[in-house]
């Protein structure tokens, strides 16, 4: 299909070597174009801009949505900031329901760290480069390109297939998923659903995000007493205060809580049966940490709670000894943390000061998990295996994605991504929101064709 993407003239479209890549060359010319679009995100209402994307979008369906058989939707939460919702329906109300979420938006860059230009959707020595194509728009394409072959193709498929393109997943999803689950609850109601944050690999696995970690903020409140700073005797004041609490946290910490995921994150990268034993094991499993190298990070987030000071502030004016100091603290819970469960834990790790510090509860959301035993997994295991003859571990998340908005209304939601081999979970991390992003051809084919397989399973 020819004119679709808007390429400035002279472009060269891109081909695949061999042949049956005319959908993976579409894919990819759909990922530059919407790079170009630069829907940088950085938290303000105004930023984003998606309806760009959006319009993108709508001339690569176009073709499909002449045929009558691809609906699509265009909502716009606040000026500019748009999400499409295309439909493709199936001939079974009884068939599964297959929601593609991808996010339209991106981070923004620091053009100084780039050696290319981040919003040029240059294709160079087989990679894409620019800012968002690793997160996610190369999904986003995909998941494009799959729907409208689905509508495309001469028989009505089985289950119906609905692609979520939304815009503000980068800012917490606010104009995005969360608004059209509030004011289009009919447009998200999937029975499962596919997302961004897998196909990294791990040992001879493929790592697909099946949990969230949750975020349960806190601000810390002490008391002192004041009085003017040039006569400090008999005052107490709060910033000693704000530093004995500091101090604490960083001497006592939660401890590690080893559940399901951590033993086949375990199983999957770690070789040697020593190391992986000490990992296996609560009391040991820190000393083992620095042996992870450039995943030790990620080991030590999910496995427990985790807890960072990150705003303090106590005092206006530098002669006034200050009453009152305040800590916020990011605290990232596991699948079944509670609020209580999380005040207790600061109880508990505050030991003798807590009496004397005020816990308020700052904005959260609840940890999210799919259980990797549904259908919809087991159609991600297949497809992998298939593609790329190898074994999915399911993974949870350190951070936050739009995916646990469709867990919270009860939907199974996984990861997806099939990237290719020499894709690390580090490499993917670095990738992600870092200078020169960029995503080889290669693993934007791979992950088309383990994602035809899965909707041809579900839905077709
Ligand atoms: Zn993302």
């Amino acid at each position: 299909m020819e004119g679709w993407t808007g390429c400035g003239p002279g472009e060269r479209r891109w081909r695949p070597v061999s042949g049956g890549g005319a959908l993976e060359s579409d894919a990819i010319e759909l990922l530059r174009a919407l790079i170009r679009e630069a829907c940088v995100n950085d938290g303000r209402p105004e930023s984003g801009q998606e309806i760009r994307s959006v319009r993108v979008l709508q001339r690569f369906l176009a073709p499909a949505v002449a045929t009558g058989r691809l609906e699509t939707q265009v909502l716009e939460s606040a000026p500019g900031r748009a999400s499409l919702v295309a439909r493709v329906r199936g001939t079974d109300p009884d068939a599964p329901s297959l929601g593609l979420l991808g996010h339209l938006d991106v981070v923004p860059v620091d053009p100084e760290g780039w050696t290319r230009n981040p919003f040029g959707g240059e294709l160079v020595d087989g990679e894409v480069w620019g800012r968002g194509a690793v997160d996610m728009l190369y999904l986003t394409a995909a998941f494009a390109t799959v729907i409208r072959e689905l509508a495309l193709a001469p028989e009505r498929p089985r289950g119906e297939l609905v692609l979520l393109a939304v815009a503000d997943e980068e800012a917490g999803g606010e104009y995005g998923i969360h608004w059209l689950a509030r004011e289009h609850p009919e447009t998200v109601r999937v029975s499962e659903a596919i997302s961004e944050s897998g196909g990294m690999r791990m040992g001879r696995h493929v790592a697909i995000e099946v949990a969230e970690k949750g975020s349960a903020g806190r601000r810390l409140v002490v008391r002192g007493k004041p009085g003017h700073a040039s006569i400090p005797y008999g005052a107490a004041s709060a910033s000693y205060r704000v530093g004995e609490v500091l101090q604490r946290l960083g001497e006592v910490a939660p401890v590690p809580q080893l559940g399901e995921l951590w033993g086949a994150f375990v199983d999957a990268r770690i070789d040697d049966p020593v190391l992986a034993q000490r990992l296996r094991d609560p009391v040991s499993v820190d000393a083992a940490l620095p042996q992870l190298g450039g995943i030790a990070g990620y080991a030590h987030a999910v496995s427990r709670v985790t807890l960072s000071p990150t705003v303090l502030r106590a005092g206006a004016t530098h002669n006034v000894i200050p009453a009152v100091g305040t800590i916020d603290l990011d605290i990232r819970t596991l699948p079944g943390t509670s609020d209580d469960d999380v005040d207790q834990l600061l109880a508990a790790v505050l030991g003798p000061l807590a009496a004397q510090v005020e816990i308020q509860h700052l904005r959260g959301w609840a940890a999210t998990a799919s259980s990797p035993r549904e259908p919809l997994f087991a159609a991600i295991e297949r497809a992998v295996g298939e593609v790329a003859g190898a074994p999915v571990v399911p993974i949870m998340a350190a951070g936050g994605s739009d995916a646990r908005v469709l867990r919270e209304l009860g939907i199974p939601a996984y990861g997806f991504g099939l990237l290719a081999p020499g894709w690390s979970y580090e490499r993917y991390r670095e990738g992600v929101h870092g200078n020169d992003e960029r995503i080889d051809v290669e693993s934007v084919a791979l992950s088309l064709a383990a994602l035809r397989l899965i909707v041809r399973e579900r839905v077709g």
